[in-house]
């Protein structure tokens, strides 16, 4: 079993619901079992346009919805309360993508702060997972995940860009690592280290697409079915077999979002 653990399947990028469904059709045929959509990061309405894809594609799609760091300066209590409405949808498995982007402060960082935190006391209350964005917070991602009792309800750090260290620390804490098509960048020296090390039952794959296209395909917009080639290079920096690496990321990601 071969799943995306985190795409974003959105109408405005994707071609509209038909190019949707032709994405979703070519990662079937390319052997990805499930995906999992994010309805955060296009603006506090791709929260509701995720949820409709997954309603669409019930075998093999789930979403989450959230408020993505780029997006926070769009939170209102009303956008906010829209969202946890949505959240408790059975097709719903984690809020997110939340957190903080110092690198782009596309949002005031008190926004951001506030947002991310809010976020966190809302999926606390009603026992979902989150997923993290976190670029160049510094460690303080860390720190609230740490200062909002976060970890016991599951933290999934996407696209994971930092150090080996820094992910011993998320691990330790309970956290899961979800691996990109960076890994199979020239300049992704670092992650390829942090590939080879996260522990096996931590460890998850994603594409991100449209973004972060895997090489070979570098230049095209990304999409689930590029998802095999993090497998395995994945599984080449580990030394492991691709098929069972595959298993072992799936059955991560289905423990995690709790879709068995
Ligand atoms: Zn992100
Ligand atoms: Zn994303």
């Amino acid at each position: 079993m071969l799943i995306d653990s985190h795409c974003h399947l959105d109408p405005t990028v994707f071609g509209g619901d038909a190019g949707v469904d032709e994405a979703i059709a070519r990662a079937r045929a390319a052997g990805v079992d499930r995906m999992i959509t994010i309805g955060s990061g296009y603006g506090f309405e791709s929260a509701g346009r995720a949820l409709a894809v997954a309603r669409r594609h019930p075998d093999v799609l789930r979403a989450t919805v959230g408020l993505h760091p780029h997006d926070a300066k769009l939170a209102t209590d009303d956008t906010l309360a829209e969202l946890y409405a949505m959240a408790d949808a059975p097709e719903v498995v984690a809020l997110g993508e939340m957190g903080l982007d110092f690198h782009y402060d596309s949002s005031p960082r008190d926004e951001q702060r506030r947002v991310f935190r809010a976020q966190l006391a809302a999926a606390r209350e009603r026992q979902l997972p989150v997923i993290i964005h976190d670029r160049d917070s510094a460690g303080e991602t860390l720190a609230v995940l740490d200062d909002e009792g976060a970890w016991e309800g599951g933290v999934l750090y996407h696209c994971y860009t930092g150090d080996v260290a820094a992910m011993e620390a998320i691990v330790s804490r309970g956290g899961y690592i979800s691996i990109p098509g960076i890994v199979t960048f020239k300049n992704g020296d670092v992650m390829r280290e942090v590939a080879a090390r996260v522990p096996a039952d931590r460890l998850l794959l994603e594409t991100d697409s449209p973004f972060l296209t895997p090489i070979p395909f570098r230049g095209r917009r990304n999409e689930p079915a590029y998802v095999a080639y993090v497998a395995q290079k994945v599984a080449e920096v580990r030394g492991a077999d691709v098929a069972e690496l595959s298993e072992q990321a799936a059955a991560n990601t289905r423990r995690f979002f709790r879709w068995e």
